[in-house]
């Protein structure tokens, strides 16, 4: 009597699935330039019990060639502007919207976007971050219409280092939109800019969001 619980998967083996689905992952346009290259899809990296989740765009070539999400030099500041407020990059989650590395790190296309966001999707059920901060315009895009926030998208010069508020399956989530990091690589000046916006992030390191689940 009554109603059986569903019994659902650990983290750890549905995260393991998502990643033998992007091995396998024929359909994309991107799939031929991987093997043949002999690279990695690119899942994401770090705590399944993360309160705050960062999606960036795509992997690059240091991404591709080891499978880790920002191990290049925007990683590097990336892991930079972590530390900036006090946490470490294995207390957070580090992934992108398209797991394939697009050739001569072209952008990705509104079609590649469409056909790994469902990846992504998945990805925040099983996290379920109390905050998602998007690096880039893309990955701006894609999370702010996915939480309903299409008409307060605007240029990511106008609204980075905002903050929205938004409902995911699970409960309250805020939208953060960050500059992407690769950014300060060319522009020097857009390093104080990230890292004031990174600040904004500051007010969710709080030692209940960090007590969870570790
Ligand atoms: N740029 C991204 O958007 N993602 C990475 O993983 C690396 C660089």
């Amino acid at each position: 009597m009554g109603h059986k619980l569903k019994k659902s998967m650990p983290k750890y083996d549905e995260m393991k699935k998502i990643r033998d689905e992007l091995l396998a992952f024929k359909e994309s346009p991107l799939y031929e330039f991987r093997t043949s290259n002999k690279y990695f899809p690119v899942v994401g990296e770090g705590n399944h019990d993360a309160s705050i989740m960062f999606v960036g765009e795509a992997p690059g070539q240091n991404e591709a060639k080891t499978g880790k999400p920002f191990c290049g030099a925007s990683g590097k500041f990336l892991t930079e502007l972590i530390e900036s407020i006090a946490l470490t990059r294995d207390k957070v989650y580090i992934t992108n919207i398209v797991k394939d590395r697009p050739p001569e790190n072209r952008d990705p296309t509104p079609e590649e976007i469409a056909l790994y966001g469902g990846f992504l999707d998945r990805q925040i059920e099983i996290i379920q971050p109390r905050v998602i901060a998007t690096l880039g315009r893309h990955s701006m895009g894609y999370i702010m219409k996915k939480f309903g926030l299409d008409l307060e998208l605007e240029p990511i010069s106008k609204i980075h280092g905002h903050t929205f508020a938004a409902t995911a399956s699970y409960g309250p989530i805020s939208i953060v939109t960050l500059y992407h990091p690769a950014a300060a690589l060319y522009n020097g000046s857009m390093r104080d800019v990230l890292k004031n916006d990174f600040a904004v992030l500051k007010q969710f390191v709080t030692p209940e969001n960090f007590a969870k689940k570790e």
